[in-house]
């Protein structure tokens, strides 16, 4: 007989997917072939971790909860090519994993936002990533300007990769249930993430200031954060931007052209 797995605990974001039509549909999202190097975070009971190491090379599984290390260490021996962690995504030194490992995991949501951005400043070693989250944070990921989930988190993901929302996913699929909608989405990381780390900070830097105040002007918001405003007007006068004109109504180009120029003069 089977030993039970560990009763869930919500603080750690413990959903887990009973539903294996969900993981055939992410499975077949992430595109895997036997050469790949998958990392998982949070492999909790292993449903997803399984079905990784049956369409994967290797699968590198992160997971925060010893109780459930354990269970996974002895439910899944079988598996000659998981390398099962027990430690925190968020310190993890994602930098050891080779380049082209594929992000795949069903993210624990009190931290999906934290963790998004912390596996996006490793983007040149990701060519890609499978993740479910939160309906809504998908739906910030996806955002375009002048809608009012756009934000900084739409505008640094959709900087480094090219994101689909790929399906929605019901709360009947986990168990516990969990309080909202889920949504898988899929980001392709752009070639620019071959740019400097210093150019993707200085652009990163910008998008806070910027949309620092958002009820404030660009020029203003920028202002207090500390850029000098000639500088912000002059960018915008001659990009031909209003200079009345606020942060979350420029599209992702407009961003980039705009704290190119600024950071030229
Ligand atoms: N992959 C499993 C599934 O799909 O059923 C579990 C997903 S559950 C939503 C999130 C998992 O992330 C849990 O197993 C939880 O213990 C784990 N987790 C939470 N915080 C973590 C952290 N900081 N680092 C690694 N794993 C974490």
């Amino acid at each position: 007989m089977g030993v039970s797995p560990p009763a869930a605990l919500k603080h750690l974001g413990q959903n887990f997917l009973i539903d294996p039509n969900i993981v055939r549909k992410i499975i077949a999202l992430a595109e895997l072939s036997p050469t790949d190097h998958v990392l998982e975070i949070g492999p909790g009971r292993g449903i997803l971790t399984e079905a990784l190491c049956r369409s994967a090379g290797h699968v590198t599984a992160i997971e925060v909860d010893p109780r459930l290390y354990a269970y996974l260490s002895e439910q899944r021996a079988q598996f000659q090519n998981l390398t099962l962690i027990l430690g925190d995504a968020m310190t993890y030194p994602v930098e050891q994993l080779p380049i082209g490992t594929v992000v795949v995991a069903n993210l624990p949501y009190y931290l999906s936002t934290p963790l998004l951005f912390r596996l996006l400043e490793h983007a040149h070693r990701i060519p890609r990533l499978v993740l479910m989250l939160q309906n809504e944070v998908a739906d910030r990921l996806v955002a375009k300007s002048g809608r009012s989930a756009y934000g900084i988190l739409s505008v640094m993901a959709q900087y480094s990769a090219d994101i689909t929302k790929a399906f929605k996913v019901s709360p009947q699929c986990f168990r516990p249930r969990p309080d909202v909608d889920s949504a898988v989405v899929l980001l392709r990381v752009k070639d620019r993430m071959e740019q400097t780390r210093e150019a993707r900070e200085q652009f990163a830097t910008f998008v806070r200031a910027a949309f620092a105040h958002r009820r404030k002007t660009l020029v203003n918001s920028l202002k207090d954060q500390g850029y000098e405003q000639k500088h912000v007007e002059a960018a915008l006068t001659t990009l031909r931007f209003s200079p009345s004109i606020r942060a979350e109504t420029l599209s992702l180009d407009e961003l980039i052209a705009l704290s190119q120029h600024i950071h030229r003069v």
